[in-house]
């Protein structure tokens, strides 16, 4: 079935930050999809959660590292239900260690999925955007891509590749009426934060000047605004989301 209806599809959408966008924008209107790697449970309930809220959503299976298996399930997607309007590449792992312990593989592992992951999606969708002169790509970046942090070398430096690929693909794409921009959430409670130690949380809450941890929701509701008619004018921006943390 081809559809007249917006789609909007956001990676990693099983759990987390993209759970929330996926929820916020299946409530705006667009038809909702999603790809997991591992929770096909919790990705199969999830959708059929949003179909009792009335909202047309989809999940599917890929690795957003893998090249072949993203084009393939991406143009799919495209084949069965329609062009992508707007694409949230929000999929992201954290292998963290000091870089003196940090192995080869824990380095490449996170930029596989975290960078060029971004690159492999959004390869299958801008052709198409481009046709249409029309398309919303957003990024989640991440504080540590600002301003480093201690035992992320790796997650550090994807997230500030992803920062370099908004802005360059901004300015490319910008001429076919495609924004793209990145977020940088803080320290938002999902499973990713959750593993920290409670003593840690702490240490963190107490140094945001707002003095409390960021929800999902937080990112979500800015991903909506980008994705809207209201978004229209932003492009090539990276905005924090996180509590003022990064102002300090
Ligand atoms: P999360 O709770 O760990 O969820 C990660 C999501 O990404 C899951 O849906 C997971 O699928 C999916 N995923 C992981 N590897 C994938 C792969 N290779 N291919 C496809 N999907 C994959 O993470 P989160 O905290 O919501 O983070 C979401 C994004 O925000 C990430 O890019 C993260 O770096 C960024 N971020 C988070 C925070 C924070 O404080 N939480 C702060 C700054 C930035 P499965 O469920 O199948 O594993």
């Amino acid at each position: 079935m081809k559809n007249c209806k917006k789609i909007a599809f956001v990676t990693g959408g099983s759990r987390g930050i993209g759970k929330a966008i996926v929820d916020k924008l299946g409530s705006d209107g667009f038809i909702v999809g999603f790809n997991y790697v591992n929770s096909e449970e919790k990705a199969k309930d999830f959708v059929n959660e949003l179909k009792l809220k009335n909202i047309d959503a989809f999940c599917i299976k890929f690795d957003v590292g893998n090249y072949e298996e993203t084009k393939n399930a991406i143009s799919k997607i495209q084949s069965e239900i329609g062009d992508i309007d707007v694409l949230v590449n929000n999929a992201g792992i954290t292998k963290d260690k000091l870089f003196i312990r940090m192995k080869e593989k824990d380095f490449s592992d996170v930029i596989d999925v975290n960078l060029k992951g971004v690159f492999n999606c959004t390869k299958q969708v801008a052709n198409k955007m481009m046709k249409k002169k029309n398309g919303r790509i957003i990024n989640i970046s991440s504080i540590s891509g600002l301003i480093g942090n201690i035992g992320q070398v790796n997650y550090s430096a994807s997230k500030a590749g992803i920062i370099g690929l908004t802005r360059t693909l901004a300015a490319e794409l910008g001429g076919y009426g495609i924004t793209v921009n990145a977020i940088a959430p803080g320290f938002i409670k999902t499973d990713m934060t959750d593993t920290l130690s409670e003593s840690i949380k702490e240490k963190i809450i107490n140094s945001i000047p707002l003095k409390s941890i960021g929800y999902p929701e937080d990112i979500a509701n800015f991903v909506s605004f980008l994705s809207s008619d209201l978004g229209r004018y932003i492009t090539g921006q990276v905005i924090s989301i996180d509590g003022g943390l990064s102002a300090i």
